[in-house]
């Protein structure tokens, strides 16, 4: 279906709107769409891996990025950015953080907006449906990779292994 202008949305300052090029499946969306997570936006559009291009940026937004680049939409959308996690890189743990494909749309579409300062640059020469999945398996796995803080040559245990674990074990075999 073509989209017409009108039904795009729009970016609001500090927003981004993005072309989507492609978006990955996470398990939490299917916990989202499955009704194993409390409702935060009835009807909310899933999708929480997503890879696309920048097409319009909210007025008077501050962002390094520009229109064409190529960006990531992660699951964390939002947070306070003045509590104590957040101030102290643990911004995952604020109480008022805002969640993409929960509380905000996400992917699952032609267009997504997302809030410019958790958007991700990303490299070239990857196509977009190899990167999809680092936006939220590959985070959470090389964040438990590095809170392991697995010695060189050390041994890895992976409990469990799904999108993240097969992720974590590429980068620890580096
Ligand atoms: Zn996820
Ligand atoms: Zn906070």
């Amino acid at each position: 279906m073509e989209f017409v202008t009108e039904m795009r949305p729009r970016p609001r300052r500090g927003e981004l709107l993005i072309e989507v090029q492609a978006c990955g499946v996470c398990r939490t969306d299917l916990h989202v769409v499955e009704g194993d997570l409390p409702v935060h936006r009835p009807h909310v559009t899933p999708g929480h891996e997503i890879v696309g291009r920048v097409v319009e940026i909210g007025g008077d937004t501050d962002t390094e990025f520009a229109v064409g680049d190529s960006v990531g939409v992660p699951w964390l959308g939002f947070t306070c950015g003045m509590c104590k996690y957040c101030t102290s890189g643990s911004e995952n743990l604020c109480k008022r953080s805002e969640y993409t494909g929960w509380d905000h749309d996400g992917g699952y579409a032609e267009y997504v907006v997302g809030a410019a300062d958790y958007a991700l640059a990303l490299p070239t020469g990857y196509s977009a449906e190899h990167l999809a999945p680092l936006l939220c398996a590959g985070i959470i796995g090389y964040r438990a990779l590095e809170r392991a803080a697995l010695p060189k040559g050390g041994r890895l245990g992976i409990y469990g292994f799904g999108g993240s674990a097969h992720l974590v074990a590429q980068v620890a075999l580096d």
